[in-house]
């Protein structure tokens, strides 16, 4: 049977970037088995349904190159893909499921579930819920006759739909990340299947779909294996064989110790959404990875690396290389660090392969004219981790020195400097300005003051304060270029006057 997978999220909010990873493992494993790749909308809850994530997730995955081919926008042979646009599907299979006496009606109001609780609670029973003894107090098709039911059901009584989660029952799964799973069905409630409203909740609707749209490998975050073992359950009741189970570990907080969340990224300063995301309820902003300068190919190594051991010494991987190598066997059991600094690594790494025509465009706004941007790119590429810091980390490169470090002025402004400043003008005034570039000014400038029997290594750093006011940068000569001639002069003429008075 060949592979299909699917991602299912729920369009609550922005897509977190531990979805992403799910996405991303799905569509690897799929494209390494030569098998398809599902977008399934679960949008049965409503009340929390956020209008412009759906979009949002499809921008997400659009924007990293993860392809779907089946799904709400590319169609398929089992649309639609949207669960909202499923509930006939779904009110079918509940009925099924009543008609085998697999599940029930129940007609219990909040007030009377609420009393049961209490009850339950005072008299200590472990594990106090709607089950296979507790059901037998309750009012529902199995303790109701027939006729009341079917009178309740025509005057519109509101009601659910529960499974009958069997007393005595072990259910053993193996997962392909977690290994043998065994859990007793006598501490499974009778899950609520469909809701009063005529909405079925996730499970059914989850389920259902899985077998109608052939899933047959589930691979998920492991904050749902808790639900895991009802899902085998579910499938029995149906009489269908369940797919493979693989759930993810976690995404954890940069310090290791719990589940990433959506402060850590706040109180961290960095993103943990793929996207940036504008929340139409408050207009509040979350930072996404693209708009920070993330590149989408660093995302997705770096994603693909937080819970998965290629089990080489390998870490820079292409797309086409992570389809060749990946495989569910190597996902970790524990938890993945969210480490951001290792993110910008692999955005430096990333940025370095990109061509300079590319990085140079990037840049041009900023830069103001295409000779300024390719400088600029040549100037910084390798110094960089984002492409915006091409322009952003020399920003005297664009305005004249405002001030002049002052630690650096005390400890290398000295005689010796001041009586080689005039010099260095003197030398740099006697390059033809069609001359002025770094290779032209760096063999003039050295021979001359080699020649004067001036050592070049003691005033270095004096001259590119006074070029940029700062001790450290990246090459002067090529700075001194891309300021050209006469700014380099008016910098230096400006320097003497300002720190020597
Ligand atoms: N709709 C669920 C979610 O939002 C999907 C869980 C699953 O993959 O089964 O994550």
């Amino acid at each position: 049977m060949s592979v299909r997978v699917r991602f299912a999220p729920s369009p609550t909010g922005p897509l977190h970037i531990g979805g992403v990873r799910t996405a991303l493992y799905n569509y690897l494993f799929a494209r390494s088995k030569g098998g398809k790749m599902l977008l399934r909308i679960e949008d049965t809850d409503q009340a929390r349904y956020v209008p412009g994530a759906e979009q949002y997730i499809q921008d997400a995955l659009k924007w990293l190159g993860i392809e779907i081919d089946e799904g709400p926008v590319v169609g398929g042979p089992h649309a639609p893909y949207k669960q909202s646009e499923r509930k006939a599907i779904y009110k079918e299979y509940a009925q099924k499921l009543i008609d085998e006496g697999k599940a029930y009606f129940a007609f219990d109001t909040p007030e009377e579930l609420d009393t049961m609780r209490k009850e339950l609670e005072a008299a200590k029973v472990d594990n106090p819920s709607y089950n296979a003894v507790t059901r037998m107090q309750m009012k529902n098709s199995i303790t109701l006759s027939a006729d009341e039911v079917a009178q309740k059901i025509a005057n519109g009584e509101p009601h659910v739909i529960r499974l009958k989660v069997p007393l005595k029952d072990e259910i053993r799964f193996k997962d392909l990340v977690r290994d043998w799973v065994v859990v007793h069905s006598s501490t499974i409630d009778d899950k609520v299947l469909m809701k009063a409203d005529g909405m079925p909740t996730y499970h059914l609707a989850n389920i259902v779909d899985d077998h109608l749209m052939e899933i047959t490998h589930v691979i998920r975050g492991e904050e749902w294996l808790p639900s895991a073992p009802l899902h085998i359950l579910l499938y029995r009741a149906f009489g269908w064989q369940h797919p493979e189970f693989a759930h993810l570990p976690l995404l954890l907080k940069p310090e290791g110790n719990g589940k990433l969340s959506k402060r850590d990224g706040v109180l961290g300063d960095f993103p943990v959404f793929p996207l940036q995301y504008t929340d139409p309820a408050n207009g509040e902003v979350a930072r996404g990875f693209k708009e920070d300068g993330f590149l989408p190919e660093a995302t997705l190594n770096f994603l693909a690396l937080l819970g998965w051991n290629p089990g080489t010494e390998q870490e820079i991987f292409s797309l086409e290389q992570l389809i060749d190598t990946f495989s569910l066997d190597r996902i970790n059991k524990s938890g993945a660090r969210f480490d951001i600094q290792k993110a910008k690594w692999f955005n430096q790494q990333y940025l370095r392969e990109r061509s300079n025509e590319d990085l140079a465009g990037a840049v041009l706004p900023e830069a103001g004219s295409p000779e300024k941007a390719a400088q600029l790119v040549k100037l910084m590429k390798d110094r960089v981790t984002f492409a915006s810091e091409i322009t952003s980390e020399v920003p005297y490169l664009f305005k004249k020195p405002k001030s002049y470090d002052p630690e650096i002025v005390a400890s290398k402004w000295n005689d010796q400097v001041k009586e080689a400043m005039p010099i260095i003008a003197n030398i740099l005034e006697g390059i033809p300005s069609e001359d002025f570039n770094s290779t032209q000014i760096h063999d003039v400038l050295f021979q001359s003051l080699t020649d004067m029997g001036i050592k070049a290594g003691k005033i270095m750093q004096a001259f590119r304060l006074a070029i940029t006011g700062e001790g450290k940068g990246p090459d002067l000569m090529l700075m001194l270029e891309i300021l050209g001639k006469k700014e380099v002069l008016e910098r230096i003429e400006t320097a003497i006057q300002v720190i020597q008075n």
